[in-house]
């Protein structure tokens, strides 16, 4: 062991330092010497006061101790708390040899542990900053900007002056390849082309991606002996900069999956450096230690988790979007369907009285020519006839069944024939009243879908009408289909005043209208009615100010269906006999004197029982009968007569014609149905149709 004794020249030190043994490497500290940056022992003599500078050195140095050498007299009477020892110069210099030797040791022990300790605040230093950037990591939700968080952080943590982040992106059929995602430069600005990387050792990210091994290279451009890969010139070459040295980590998650490559460049040793050429990057750029390879894998795992986070995070929330709306569509749906229930009890009732009123009203249109009596049934027929409309809206909404068979209809031509029927609102009115409307159709080749195309004329016709009403200044309605799997989808979308979520909720309703008198409130209730039977969806996307789409979703046909063929009008059969059953007096009477009138010869009966009774007892051409009756049923009476004599037509009257199938009558014995409030005009073109002998 070598001792170093440093000592300030004095009479006692100098005979002292003199008779040391050989391994003691002997320092004289001159006037201006304060180089001690080893563990030393610094002898001072006490007669010659130096204490002060040896003091000055130790506050510098720390692996430094101080031993004062003097006669019994000149040593101090208190000593100094940093002075290792004070001896007096007669002891024998063996001892105060072997004191120097401890006061070596202990300036070595002390080195030691100032090494520990900066070593350890390093490390917690570390550790913090580590925390600090999974905290920062895990609280940042936008992708893109944790990307850029993420080789920030790591730039930061590693001293590099730039880097870059891949992602690996797994194509459908299994294969793997690297997207070039962010790029960062302190020095010099970075050029980004979003390109890709095939994962093989072709490249250095390629590489770190296929085996998921750290890469530190000193040098990027001195091609290590047995490395298949090459570093990719072309950013210099384009940016003037130099990749000098290069620490490239995978991202790697808990399970060990590797979903991105950090390449970090050029370390430097103060992380405010900017470069400014190629050679001071060439002089300055220095090789990542390794202690960063550690850390920039830790920041590159927790990375990763983050970024695994985010996409779970993304995927959860668009499936609670999915339930979140298909719940609002199932409580919407079930709401309807209730408020459909009632108003379909309601409008049944209603027909029976309507019935009555356009019956009488027309009846006595035909027996009197009185022009003020006239002008009077006329005024009640109209509020009849209205009234029986509002109610087949209604009903329009209400039922659930369809009156004629679905054929297939190509929506891309309905809504050609929307466009031309709306054509007199959004061209010849509002040219008149100054304001203008773009109408853009903006279909594709879609299948046909299965429906009724009367129907499905009026509901797309009650969303364009609503999106006329909802730009009385102007704007652009756009009208566009779609293919979507087996359904076709048909966009309606307004550039108008948009609605709140209250009306958005409330818009299907019947009878739910913010246009106050001119607004029925019906148009939606009847064309959403209509989807439904379809077995089709409505979805509406709308906020106030920003306009309205409404995306309609139907069926695609199974298989062509072509219209039926219409009916060519029967001749009339005078003298032929009806037989009528209805419990409603009003109702019986009006069908008895319209039908007489027409030649018939007519029986009526106020029950089921009674009619039967009679239908056996005489011949009939044709039996008439209600539904509802108290006793026996029109079902019963159909099911009579067509067991007595299955070739006698029977015509169900009812005001629930729309709940009933077409294959349900007939199953059941009835061939024609006539639904309630009829006009009587119906009633007789009925009678003359299944009169026609078959
Ligand atoms: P009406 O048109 O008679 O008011 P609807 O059933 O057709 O009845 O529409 C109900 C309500 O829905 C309208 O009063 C309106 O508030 C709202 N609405 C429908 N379509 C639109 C649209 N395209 N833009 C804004 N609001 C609309
Ligand atoms: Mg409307």
């Amino acid at each position: 062991m070598i001792y170093r004794v440093s000592y300030f020249a004095g009479a006692a030190v100098a005979r002292l330092v003199a008779r040391l043994p050989d391994n003691y490497h002997r320092v004289t500290l001159g006037e201006a010497t304060d180089a001690v940056n080893t563990p030393a022992v610094i002898l001072v003599d006490a007669v010659i006061d130096q204490l002060e500078r040896a003091l000055v050195l130790k506050r510098r140095h720390a692996a430094l101790e101080i031993v004062v050498l003097g006669d019994a007299s000149s040593l101090p009477a208190t000593p100094s708390e940093h002075v290792y020892a004070y001896l007096v110069n007669t002891l024998p210099a063996g001892i105060i040899a072997q004191a120097l030797a401890n006061a070596f040791l202990h300036a070595q022990l002390r080195e030691e542990q100032e090494r520990t300790k900066a070593h350890l605040e390093r490390l917690t230093a570390e550790s913090q900053k580590l925390n600090a950037i999974g905290i920062a990591l895990s609280a940042e939700r936008d992708t893109t900007a944790l990307l850029g968080l993420i080789l920030s952080k790591a730039r930061e943590i590693t001293q590099a002056d730039a880097g870059s982040l891949y992602l690996v992106e797994e194509e459908p059929e299994g294969s793997r390849q690297l997207r070039f995602i962010v790029v960062q430069n302190d020095s010099f600005p970075a050029p980004f082309e979003g390109s890709t990387l095939p994962v093989d050792s072709q490249s250095v990210a390629g590489h770190v991606a296929l085996t998921g091994e750290v890469l530190n290279l000193q040098d990027a451009y001195a091609a290590l002996p047995g490395t298949p890969f090459e570093i990719d010139r072309k950013y210099d070459g384009q940016t003037s900069y130099r990749t000098k040295s290069m620490l490239v980590v995978p991202m790697k998650t808990p399970d060990g999956r590797t979903i991105g490559v950090l390449q970090l460049i050029n370390c430097k040793l103060d992380p405010g450096r900017r470069f400014g050429t190629r050679e001071e990057i060439e002089r300055e750029a220095r090789p990542f230690p390794a202690r960063f390879e550690d850390l920039a894998c830790s920041v590159a795992s927790q990375a990763a988790v983050a970024l695994e986070n985010n996409r779970l995070y993304a995927e959860l929330r668009a499936a609670l979007a999915k339930v979140e709306a298909s719940q609002r569509r199932i409580v919407q749906a079930e709401r309807l369907r209730a408020l459909g229930e009632m108003a379909g009890g309601l409008a049944h009732d209603f027909n029976n009285t309507l019935a009555v009123v356009l019956g009488r009203a027309q009846l006595l249109l035909n027996q009197t020519d009185d022009p003020e009596l006239r002008r009077q049934l006329r005024v009640i027929e109209e509020a009849a006839t209205e009234g029986a409309r509002t109610i087949r809206r209604i009903m329009e909404f209400a039922r659930k069944r369809r009156d004629r068979p679905f054929q297939s209809v190509e929506l891309n031509q309905l809504i050609r024939e929307v466009v031309e029927l709306t054509r007199p609102r959004w061209k010849d009115d509002a040219e008149a009243r100054g304001i203008s409307y773009e109408v853009r159709v903006e279909t594709a080749p879609v299948p046909p879908v299965a429906g009724d195309p009367y129907e499905l004329r009026e509901a797309l016709t009650n969303v364009v009408l609503n999106a006329l009403d909802a730009m009385p200044r102007g704007g652009q309605i756009t009208l566009a289909t779609s293919g979507e799997g087996d359904h076709v989808r048909c966009v309606v979308a307004d550039t108008g005043v948009g609605m709140t979520e209250e009306v958005r909720q409330r818009m299907f309703e019947p009878f739910f209208t913010t246009k106050g008198e001119k607004g029925s409130g019906l148009g939606l209730s009847v064309m959403y009615g209509i989807i439904v039977r379809h077995g089709g969806e409505v979805d509406v996307e709308s906020r106030p100010g920003q306009g309205t789409a409404f995306t309609i979703r139907l069926p695609v046909a199974r298989e062509p269906v072509a219209p039926p063929a219409p009916l060519a009008p029967a001749p009339p059969r005078p003298g032929a006999r009806v037989l009528v059953i209805d419990d409603e007096p009003h109702v019986r009477a009006i069908l008895m004197e319209t039908l007489t009138r027409d030649g018939y010869r007519v029986t009526v009966s106020g029950d089921g029982r009674e009619g039967i009774t009679r239908f056996d007892a005489e011949t009939f051409d044709l039996v008439i009968t209600d539904l509802g009756m108290p006793g026996l049923t029109g079902w019963d009476v159909a099911h009579h007569v067509k067991r007595q004599r299955p070739r006698t037509p029977v015509v169900l009257v009812t005001g629930w014609g729309d709940r009933l199938s077409l294959e349900e009558i007939q199953e059941r014995g009835v061939d024609f149905l006539v639904s309630k409030p009829f006009a009587l005009d119906q009633v007789r073109a009925v009678v003359r149709r299944a009169l026609v002998p078959r």
